[in-house]
C-alpha cells in the first residue's frame, strides 16, 4: 500500500451466479465486479466512470461492505474491511458513509430531518442528549442548512435540501471516505453545481476523500483528481484527471469523451465517435477484449487476445493498442 492510500482494492470480484437454487441449476456467473484494483489517497477524489450495468455501484457496496466478495482484498488504512469484525467493524463503519443518488432513500418519511440526521449518531453509540442536538444543529448549518430545517420533515424540502441533508446525515459519524453514487444526477443542473461545490468545501474543510461514482464525464471532470474508467466490471483506464480530458488513452475513454463532451473551438478535436450497441451481458462477455464489437479501433488480436494491464507515463490502460 503506498503511504497515503487510505483505500486500497487488490483484484476485487463479485460475481453473482445465476440459477443454481434448490429447484434450478447454475446456468452461468455475471461478473459484476471482475478483478478491480486501485487506490484511494487521504483527501483525493477518484472519479468512477461508466455506463450504467459496468458494475459501479456494486464496486461502491463492497466498499461500504454492504456485499462480500467472491475474491479480492479491500484495506482500508492497511486492514482488510472484509476480516474486520466487532468493535473495528463498527469504527470502519463510522469512517466510511455513502451519500445516496436519490437522499429520500435514506430519510424516513414520517421522520423529522433533524431526528434522521440524529438517528445516525444514535445507531454508532454517538453523542446524547443535548450534546446531539447541538451536533445535529452544526452538521445542518456546514451542509448550508438552517436551525429551523430540523423541525421539517422531508416531503417539505426541494431534491438539492434533501441531498444536503443525506450529505448531513453521511457526515454525522465524521467519516474519512463518502462513497457518493450517482449524488447529482436526479437533481437539476443549477442545483447539482451547488451541491458539487458543497462537496468540494467539505472536503477541503474536513480532509475528507471520494469515490465519486458517475456516468456523467462532465461531473467527474468537476470533481474529481483521477478517473477510474470502468467497462463490464474492470477498469480499463486508470490516470489523472487533466491526462483523461486531454489525451485519452483507452478507445472506449475516448467514446465516452466524444459523446459527453463536444469540441469547443480552442480545444483539441475529439473525433466523432459513435459508441454503438448495448454494453453485453456481464454473464457472457466477448472473448479477447470484452470491449472489441464496439471498438472504432479494434484490429487483429482483440477479438481473440485478452489483453492485459498496461502502465503508460504512469498511468494504467487495458489495450492492444498500448501492450
Ligand atoms: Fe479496442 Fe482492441 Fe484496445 Fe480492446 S484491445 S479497446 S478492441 S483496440
Amino acid at each position: 500500500m503506498s503511504s497515503n492510500s487510505l483505500l486500497e482494492l487488490q483484484g476485487l470480484q463479485k460475481h453473482y451466479p445465476v440459477g443454481g437454487g434448490l429447484f434450478t441449476p447454475l446456468v452461468g456467473v455475471v461478473r459484476a465486479v471482475d478483478g478491480v484494483s486501485f487506490a484511494i489517497g487521504e483527501g483525493e477524489t477518484l472519479g468512477l466512470v461508466g455506463e450504467s450495468g459496468c458494475g459501479k455501484s456494486t464496486l461502491g457496496r463492497l466498499v461500504l461492505r454492504l456485499e462480500h466478495p467472491t475474491a479480492g482484498h479491500a484495506l482500508f488504512r492497511g486492514r482488510d474491511i472484509f476480516r474486520l469484525q466487532g468493535l473495528e467493524l463498527k469504527g470502519f463503519r463510522r469512517q466510511v458513509q455513502m451519500i445516496f443518488q436519490d437522499p429520500q432513500s435514506s430519510l424516513d418519511p414520517r421522520m423529522t430531518v433533524g431526528d434522521s440526521v440524529g438517528e445516525a449518531l444514535l445507531i454508532h453509540g454517538m453523542q446524547v442528549g443535548k450534546e446531539r442536538g447541538e451536533r445535529v444543529e452544526e452538521l445542518f448549518l456546514k451542509v448550508g442548512l438552517e436551525r429551523e430545517h430540523i423541525h421539517r420533515y422531508p416531503h417539505e424540502f426541494s431534491g438539492g435540501q434533501k441531498q444536503r441533508v443525506g450529505i448531513a446525515r453521511a457526515l454525522a459519524t465524521s467519516p474519512r471516505l463518502l462513497v457518493a453514487d450517482e449524488p447529482v444526477s436526479a437533481l437539476d443542473l443549477s442545483i447539482q453545481a451547488q451541491i458539487l461545490n458543497l462537496m468540494k468545501d467539505l472536503q477541503e474543510d474536513l480532509g475528507l476523500s471520494y469515490l465519486f461514482i458517475a456516468h456523467d464525464l462532465g461531473v467527474i471532470r468537476y470533481v474529481a483528481n483521477r478517473v477510474a474508467v470502468m467497462y463490464l466490471g474492470k477498469i480499463v483506464e486508470l490516470s489523472r484527471k487533466e491526462e483523461v480530458f486531454s489525451f485519452p488513452l483507452h478507445p472506449y475513454t475516448e467514446a465516452l469523451l466524444s459523446a459527453a463532451l463536444p469540441p469547443r473551438a480552442g480545444r483539441r478535436r475529439w473525433p466523432r465517435i459513435l459508441l454503438g450497441g448495448e454494453v453485453p451481458s456481464p454473464m457472457n462477455p466477448p472473448g479477447g477484449c470484452p470491449f472489441h464489437p464496439r471498438c472504432h479501433r479494434a484490429f487483429a488480436p482483440c477479438p481473440t487476445v485478452v489483453p492485459q494491464a498496461t502502465e503508460v507515463d504512469g498511468r494504467l490502460v487495458v489495450c492492444h493498442l498500448w501492450g
